[in-house]
């Protein structure tokens, strides 16, 4: 079964992901693809012809700081980006989902940003919503040095909270403790292995 996960960010995403993992599933996480590919030698090549050496930090490697700074304040630019970067990150994933489904794979989770607006949902069995509160996906955003507006700003380029919450048919509520959320992971997981996707439409 394939998994597809949805959430405000900063809402936990990663985290029930990662819990998923913890208990045997197979995991798709477009941002780390999409990390690789800002990596590549061809991609860094037109990033810097875009925006010049100062995208660079001193090790080579791409400032994605720097790079968010800009498509973050240009809408413009951020569909630049994202024309460059989301065919590929697409294929990559449509990739690994044959290479599953290939291997029998019994349970994937796709940790996709934009999975809300993506047709990458059609892959998916079962849509997961991670509610968090406002107030607490703010306070833990914290630490990567994001104020409550650069995360709004940030979450204005994503389908809005509530469009999400309808498109999924499961709900982890990740305001309280970790063991709170990995119990209600642990529920999901098991009572999703019990159900036969081959024979829902
Ligand atoms: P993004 O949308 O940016 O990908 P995300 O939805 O994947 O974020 P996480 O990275 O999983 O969110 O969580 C955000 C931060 O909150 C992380 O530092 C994580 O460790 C912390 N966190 C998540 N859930 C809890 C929880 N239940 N209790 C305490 N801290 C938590």
């Amino acid at each position: 079964m394939i998994l597809g996960i949805l959430g405000g960010i900063g809402s936990g995403k990663s985290t029930v992901t990662r819990m998923f993992a913890d208990l045997g599933a197979k995991t798709l996480d477009a941002d780390t693809i999409a990390h690789e590919l800002i990596e590549r030698e061809d991609t860094k090549s037109t990033l810097r012809q875009w925006w010049g050496d100062e995208i660079l930090s001193e090790d080579g490697t791409v400032d994605r700081t720097k790079i968010a700074e800009r498509v973050f304040s240009d809408a413009e630019e951020l569909v630049r980006l994202e024309k460059l970067l989301h065919p590929e990150v697409r294929a990559r994933i449509e990739e690994k989902i044959s290479e599953f489904k290939d291997n029998n794979g019994k349970f994937l989770v796709l940790d996709v940003p934009l999975l809300a607006s993506s047709t990458l949902r059609d892959f998916c069995d079962e849509i997961l919503f991670v509610n968090s509160t406002e107030a607490l996906r703010e306070t833990r955003v914290k630490v990567r040095g994001w104020s409550p507006d650069e995360l709004k700003r940030r979450e204005a380029n994503q389908a809005p909270e509530d469009n999400k919450k309808i498109l999924a048919n499961s709900v982890i509520n990740n305001s309280g403790s970790l063991d709170e959320t990995r119990q209600q992971v642990e529920d999901l997981y098991e009572s999703l292995l019990a159900i036969d996707f081959t024979e829902r439409e």
